[in-house]
């Protein structure tokens, strides 16, 4: 038995010590003995459950009172039982810099199984269409967050624009951004794979465009029952979402559809929007193309991990000067019909 991993007992006065500093799961216990003080910090290493009633009679801490502060610990979902969140080292299925990932998710789930959350993400595979900045950021955060393939797809070369954030350097220049990416990923992440056997279905497919999100291609994945995350780059501002999953939460048409009816000219604007090839060699500026990718791998994470992804329904609007994401909803469109299809499955 232990404290969640990392949870520090912090002293206060002679007889009350803080546990945490979270205010979700932080708290305070008074009135204690120097013995339970000790017994307390010697949690924070962890004591084997049997081994317990013996530490506590070492520190002259009565049963009763060894009770009452198990109580108080559980309560406040700040023990762990012997398990998965006890392992002192990282499970071997862990990646090799799957440690921080694990430890801070013991302390959220409830179960404390924090190691087998990451480690269930080595078996899931992300696709990724456009990988400029935006997109390689993301690929790269889901590949240090233990994903085990990562599908890029992207036929531009690398520019001097592409460089710096999401990890392209000065000898990417020139070669194939899908090429580039796998270098800058195997490098990061040498667990995970950036290629699967033909026809492999992504869990997620990450779609960073320009200007406007393609119709026709979201129309593909839609048949085919694909999760798929829309990242559209716009003038000064990135949208990140929605989280579209097929048949069961509002779809890119749906999006098209309310921007209809605030524009009836919307479709034509759209597509010579998505069309324009200029825009998508602009290139992705730097701050935005930090925040939106590291947005965008965070709702992917949430898809994976089973974890409620905001952008289902929503998307976060990313804007210079402040760069502060805004959450925007979307409801499914009553004339798009893409949830009265039976769910395909994808999620
Ligand atoms: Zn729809």
């Amino acid at each position: 038995m232990r404290l969640r991993t990392g949870l520090r007992v912090l002293w206060r006065s002679r007889d009350e010590v803080q546990i945490g500093t979270d205010p979700r799961w932080a708290i305070r216990l008074t009135g204690l003995s120097a013995g339970e003080i000790d017994l307390l910090t010697a949690l924070e290493e962890g004591i084997a459950s049997r081994g317990l009633a013996a530490v506590a009679r070492s520190l002259a801490v009565p049963p009763d009172r060894l009770d009452t502060l198990l109580a108080a610990l559980d309560e406040a979902q700040l023990i762990c039982l012997d398990g998965p969140g006890l392992r002192p080292a990282p499970t071997p299925a862990l990646p090799p810099g799957g440690t921080p990932d694990a430890a801070t998710w013991t302390r959220l789930l409830h179960d404390g199984d924090g190691a087998g959350l990451v480690a269930a993400r080595a078996d899931r595979t992300v696709g990724l269409l456009g990988a400029g900045r935006i997109g390689l950021c993301l690929a790269v955060t889901l590949a240090a967050a233990g994903v085990g393939t990562l599908l890029v797809e992207d036929d531009l070369v690398v520019t001097p624009s592409d460089l710096g954030v999401g990890g392209y350097t000065a000898r990417d220049l020139g070669t194939a951004r899908r090429t580039a990416a796998a270098r800058v990923l195997r490098d990061v992440a040498p667990d995970a794979s950036t290629m699967a056997p033909e026809g492999t279905r992504p869990d997620v497919m990450v779609l960073v465009e320009h200007g406007a999100a393609d119709a026709l291609r979201a129309r593909v994945l839609m048949s085919a029952g694909v999760v798929h995350l829309s990242v559209v780059v716009r003038e000064a501002d990135v949208v990140v979402g929605p989280l579209v999953r097929p048949g069961s939460s509002a779809c890119l048409r749906c999006l098209d559809l309310h921007r209809t009816d605030a524009d009836e000219r919307w479709p034509a604007i759209a597509t010579q929007l998505a069309s324009s090839t200029p825009a998508r060699g602009a290139g992705e500026e730097s701050l935005l193309a930090a925040i939106a990718g590291s947005l965008a791998a965070g709702q992917v994470l949430a898809e994976l991990d089973g974890t409620l992804p905001r952008t289902l329904g929503a998307s976060f609007e990313v804007g210079l000067p402040d760069a502060v994401p805004r959450v925007r909803d979307w409801p499914v469109h009553p004339r798009c019909g893409c949830t009265g299809l039976p769910p395909s499955g994808g999620g």
